[in-house]
């Protein structure tokens, strides 16, 4: 049990308009919208780990809004409007998050994305190939673009690729710098005044309809008005009834390459597997999809089976040929469930929730803080 001082009691503790729960993408922008929009309000977010653990600092900084056999899978679960509405939010959310935080301070780079397909993907690649003026067609009024989605097998060999046997380029995606991203946004979001409290572990919330009670895994207890909970995959340890699952996802990354071929994106195996240039190394992750029950899991760590999967892979199919070493094997955990979808809404009077961004956060998690935001905003 930590006792804390009068000071920090009434610094730090006292008259809290809002908590947050979780400093992700998700958090992060809800206190800067809040702020942006009620600048007297007093705002904390608490974060667990010393960086945000889960996945906003561990991601691939892909600004990606769907391949094409991703959103043919997704159609196969999802009605049209559905899936393209979902579209139309990870592009809306990706031009919030250059127009708030600006291209430069998150290393924004429209390089451009990629679908790769294996020769045993032909019957998926038919698929693609035969729907790709379908696809287009809806894509256009979201993206402005009346082509979004071209066949370039000619560009297979530029990139040095084998067993390849189709490639279709996407010219409205790009890339981020996750770290720059984040550091940007908790810079913009201190500056307005919003305390962000690392080593923070919330156990347990209690909301009395006058006020809302968070309980430290070292026994401080905080008030305040309102309670926002975005902790994404480890939702179930605070609201168990929740369809959210967590999902662990594993990369590595390569040290610098000479006369790297490889720029932009890039998708294959309808989205479990993807990698990207970072400067001159190369980002490869994914794999999830090979033992789907192990990686359900809230810790952060790392599997030979995941991992010997990417080596080989990387190995011969995306750089072959090519000298490399790998510098860095790391995961973080996304939420996701049944529907592609994120769970805002009312938990009780003062409590509410913005969680399961699916994978999508770098994507869709502005607009989902400002969603969140608005909801805490209109109950105040
Ligand atoms: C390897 C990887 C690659 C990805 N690549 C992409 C990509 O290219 N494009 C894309 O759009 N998305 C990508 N994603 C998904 C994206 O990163 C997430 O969807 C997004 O970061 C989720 O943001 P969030 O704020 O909802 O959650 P998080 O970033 O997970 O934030 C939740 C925070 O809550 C904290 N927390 C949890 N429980 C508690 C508690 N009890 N008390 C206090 N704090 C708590 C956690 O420590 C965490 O920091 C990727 C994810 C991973 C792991």
């Amino acid at each position: 049990m930590k006792n804390l001082s009068h000071w920090e009691k009434e610094i730090y503790f006292e008259n809290i308009d809002c908590i947050i729960i979780g400093s992700g993408i998700v958090g992060l922008n809800a206190a800067l919208y809040i702020k942006q929009k009620e600048p007297k309000l007093k705002v904390v977010v608490l974060e667990r780990g010393m960086f945000p653990d889960g996945a906003s600092n561990r991601n691939a900084g892909f600004a990606c809004f769907g391949s094409p056999s991703e959103l043919l899978e997704d159609l196969k679960t999802h009605t049209e409007e559905e899936v393209f509405s979902l579209v139309d939010k990870r592009w809306e959310g990706l031009q919030l998050l250059r127009s708030n935080l600006g291209d430069k301070n998150i290393g924004y780079e429209p390089f451009g994305g990629y679908e790769l397909f294996n020769p045993m993907d032909e019957a998926l690649y038919e698929d693609c190939y035969y729907q790709l003026g379908y696809l287009n067609k809806l894509l256009s009024p979201i993206v402005g673009a009346f082509t979004t989605y071209k066949i370039v097998d000619n560009k297979i060999n530029k990139f040095g690729f084998k067993h390849t046997n189709h490639l279709i380029e996407n010219v409205a995606e790009g890339q981020i710098n996750t770290g720059k991203m984040m550091q940007t946004l908790l810079n913009k979001v201190t500056k307005l005044g919003v305390l962000v409290l690392n080593n923070f572990s919330v156990i347990s919330y209690d909301d009395d309809g006058d006020k809302v009670e968070v309980h430290s895994d070292d026994g401080i207890v905080i008030s305040a008005k309102k309670l926002l909970i975005a902790t994404d995959g480890f939702a179930k340890q605070l609201l168990p009834e929740l369809d959210v699952q967590p999902a662990r996802a594993q990369v590595l990354i390569t040290k610098p390459i000479a006369n790297l071929k490889i720029k932009g994106g890039f998708h294959f195996d309808r989205g479990f597997y993807y990698f990207r240039n970072v400067g001159k190394r190369v980002l490869f992750g994914g794999g999830r999809n090979l033992n789907f029950k192990e990686e359900e899991t809230f810790e952060l760590g790392l599997t030979d089976r995941v991992q010997d999967q990417l080596d080989l892979l990387l190995r011969e199919t995306i750089l072959p040929n090519t000298s490399y070493e790998i510098d860095m094997r790391w995961s973080g955990i996304m939420g996701m469930g049944e529907k592609k979808s994120v769970i805002m809404k009312t938990l009780s009077t003062n409590t509410f929730c913005a969680v399961r961004s699916g994978g999508m956060g770098v994507a869709i998690g502005s607009l989902t803080g400002v969603d969140a935001a608005t909801m805490v905003l209109q109950s105040l």
